[in-house]
């Protein structure tokens, strides 16, 4: 087999340069491949318009940690960026626990993490409390910070890279009917004074991120679908300072019919107060029920403490029907990348809105050139082959273990073993599949089948007694 070069070859587009004067057109080169001297095949190379007297013009519609963290991929990357976030003080309810991996991959300085947790307890429903944490190395840790503080510093650093921050409310967008032509945006632009009705505006652009979380309208724009979501309900609570000193690195996790029937409820430490939440997909109209629980198993610890916060918002159970459409790709909540069992959604969406901008940026050549479907999809390619497997396995242990308080039990006491805290804490700081030792990885499934086994009896017990 032999192949060549073929340099200026013209046409595969020559209409697009027509219709849009911004662009024009220059090939990459083409290879001829030569499977049989006598039959050979053009095999053509990506080819796509350069544009012209300006760089490839991208927004971002949100301004959470996937858009913050795609805006600064992008501008650094060459190409002119454009974020639109509604709200620059936004304080997104959140629990705000992100994994040790993320400080470093987002180069995040330490002053804006709150806490770093170094224990857990895991909480059973009859309250059986273990300590989680024990194998983390001096250095490791879960990160704790207020959204605000996080959110704030991620747009700051793109801004200060060369993005455009506008403070304004996306409404919709006009999706151009020929090839390369402009995305129309239409937004509601605020000048920085509170309660301003704020300037209709449009920009055009030749890309369109969607990092606009669960309530997503460039999802809606494109027809992407619904999904399943939960509902997610926290209170900031300020707690004496003598009853704070037992949250200082510490984490709580509380698992229970009355907590929560499918998730867990939670308090984390932030910076002067308490994160107390819980959240549900089954039961959501019963969500203050559960959060009033969630308070009454924490109430020694919080006792004396002043609700200064009440925050509730959807988390995603799990990806949109549609990521991606032409030149529009979703990231972060908005697509659907937050895990089931723990809820996780930050360090996904940070991640999902660099791995979206990195293929705009290596499609379009640092800016210069168009970029289409294609190049944007292969940021749906490699998350899906990168994350896939993560998601899975959280969802089947949600299924196997938030099922009833006696596998809830089970879970816990499962969490007693050292090996296990091991295996989830490296997984979950890392975000990486941990290889396991065989030996231990046995004990561990013949002990898993025993607790659920035990589980199982004491749920058939419990159903009796209940008849
Ligand atoms: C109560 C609760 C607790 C959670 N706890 C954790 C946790 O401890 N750890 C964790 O990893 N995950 C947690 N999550 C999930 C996490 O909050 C999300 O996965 C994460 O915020 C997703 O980031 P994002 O950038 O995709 O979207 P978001 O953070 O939702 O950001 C979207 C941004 O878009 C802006 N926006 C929306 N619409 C428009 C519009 N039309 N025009 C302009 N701007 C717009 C919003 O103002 C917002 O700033 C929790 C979620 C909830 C609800």
């Amino acid at each position: 087999m032999t192949s060549m070069a073929l340099k200026s070859f013209v046409g595969l587009r020559q209409s697009s340069q027509e219709k849009n004067p911004h662009f024009t057109i220059q090939a990459k080169p083409l290879t001829v491949t030569v499977q049989n001297p006598r039959r050979f095949r053009v095999v053509a190379g990506k080819f796509s318009p350069k544009v012209a007297g300006r760089n490839l013009r991208v927004a971002i519609i949100g301004g959470g940690p996937a858009g913050g963290s795609a805006a600064e991929t992008l501008v650094k990357g060459g190409v002119e960026t454009y974020l639109i976030e509604r709200k620059l003080d936004n304080c997104k309810p959140c629990g705000g626990a992100i994994p040790l991996c993320m400080v470093g991959e987002f180069d995040l300085p330490l002053d804006i993490i709150d806490r770093r947790v170094t224990k857990m307890k895991m909480i059973s429903p009859s309250n059986v409390a273990v300590d989680i944490g024990q194998t983390l190395k001096p250095h490791e840790y879960i990160g704790m910070v207020r959204r605000e503080v996080l959110d704030s510093y991620l747009r700051d650093r793109a801004k200060e890279n060369g993005a455009t921050v506008i403070n304004g409310l996306f409404l919709k967008m006009d999706i151009p009917k020929e090839e390369n032509a402009p995305y129309v945006l239409h937004f509601t632009e605020y000048d920085g004074k509170v309660g301003g009705v704020g300037q209709k505006k449009t920009l055009e652009v030749d890309a369109v991120i969607g990092a606009d979380g669960a309530n997503s309208r460039v999802a809606k724009s494109i027809n992407a679908g619904d999904y399943e979501y939960a509902i997610a309900f926290q209170e900031r609570v300020k707690i004496p300072d003598d009853k704070m000193v037992y949250y200082e690195n510490l984490a709580e996790m509380y698992v229970g019919d009355d907590v929560s029937p499918d998730f867990y409820g939670w308090v984390f430490p932030k910076c002067d107060h308490v994160a107390v939440g819980t959240g549900t997909v089954t039961h959501k109209g019963d969500i203050k029920k559960f959060q009033l629980a969630t308070r009454n198993r924490a109430k020694d610890k919080i006792l004396g403490g002043k609700i200064i916060r009440v925050e509730a918002h959807p988390i995603p159970e799990h990806p949109r029907p549609r990521r991606l459409s032409g030149r529009v790709a979703l990231v972060g909540d908005a697509a659907g990348y937050v895990t089931k069992c723990s809820g996780e959604g930050i360090y996904f969406a940070a991640k999902s809105g660099r791995m979206c901008a990195e293929a705009i940026v290596e499609g379009s050549e640092n800016g210069k050139r168009m970029v289409d479907e294609g190049d944007l999809r292969k940021y749906l390619e490699k998350w899906d082959k990168t994350y896939w497997p993560t998601y899975k396995v959280l969802d089947v242990l949600q299924k196997v273990f938030y099922r009833s308080n006696p596998a809830r039990e089970a879970f816990v006491e499962m969490c007693a073993n050292e090996y296990v805290q091991k295996m989830t804490f490296d997984s979950y700081l890392y975000k990486r599949v941990v290889p396991g030792n065989p030996l231990d990885d046995l004990k561990l499934a013949v002990n898993t089948i025993g607790s659920l086994i035990r589980a199982n009896a004491l749920r058939r017990e419990m159903d009796k007694l209940s008849v």
